[in-house]
């Protein structure tokens, strides 16, 4: 049971973070939005609200079957999108942007390759969902078939879904996102580039999991510095 001191924490943080996303270069004006679920309830960021005007009290709260139960706004037209990756994974939050190097990838790659290690936090290479209208029912299916044993997939055209354990964590994986993306790309002007293996990923994954269950038996709570992008989340799958 989720009370009214988590709601409103809740409501902070995404106040918090959507006030990032232009700085971070994930968004522009008010594209873009993110969502957290507490049990069978969904805070997420409303339709058309600039984000430097943002209020806590503007972030709308809806049932998992998308019906309103508070809302001063317009929920995001990207709900059903959001409502999608909860049903269809273990998500506790959902951030899906308008970035740069991602949209731009999405233009000319069916997937983003395994440029660079850090790829395993997202599940291993990454998605590129074939293009469907905003907001549309069609995008929702689309976004939960790339994002199968992935924590991000990508959207032709349109920008990129991803989603964690925390809103943090959901944050993070889309700042990862685009950094490999832009990686890809400047790997990309300099010729052919060398993409990591199926075998090299999974001796990654392995090692990861390695430093993670030691440093937990020797000191408790202490992130890895080989891998803190696995600290705590679930453990990397790669299906073919
Ligand atoms: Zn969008």
């Amino acid at each position: 049971m989720h009370g009214a001191a988590e709601l409103q924490a809740a409501r902070e943080q995404l106040v918090k973070y959507s006030a990032r996303l232009a700085d971070d270069g994930l968004a522009v004006g008010a594209a873009g939005n993110m969502s957290v679920r507490l049990g069978d309830r969904v805070a997420i960021t409303p339709s058309g609200v600039r984000y430097d005007e943002l209020q806590p009290a503007d972030i709308c709260v809806v049932g998992l079957d998308g019906a309103e139960v508070e809302a001063r706004e317009t929920p995001s037209t990207e709900l059903p999108m959001h409502l999608a990756v909860y049903a269809a994974t273990g998500a506790a939050a959902v951030v899906h942007t308008h970035s740069a190097e991602v949209i731009a990838l999405s233009a000319s790659c069916d997937e983003l390759p395994a440029i660079h290690y850090a790829i395993t936090g997202l599940g291993g290479p990454v998605r590129v969902a074939e293009y469907t209208r905003f907001g549309s029912a069609g995008l929702a299916d689309a976004a939960v078939k790339a994002l199968d044993g992935r924590r991000a997939a990508i959207l032709q055209n349109h920008g990129s879904i991803c989603y964690g354990p925390t809103l943090t964590r959901a944050y993070d994986n889309a700042l990862l996102l685009e950094w490999l993306a832009r990686v890809y790309r400047l790997a990309r002007s300099y010729g052919d580039p060398r993409i990591l293996t199926r075998a090299e990923l999974d001796e990654v994954a392995a090692e990861a999991r390695r430093r993670r269950y030691g440093e937990r038996r020797q000191r408790p709570g202490t992130p890895s510095l080989e891998a803190p992008w696995l600290e705590g989340g679930p453990e990397p799958t790669f299906p073919e």
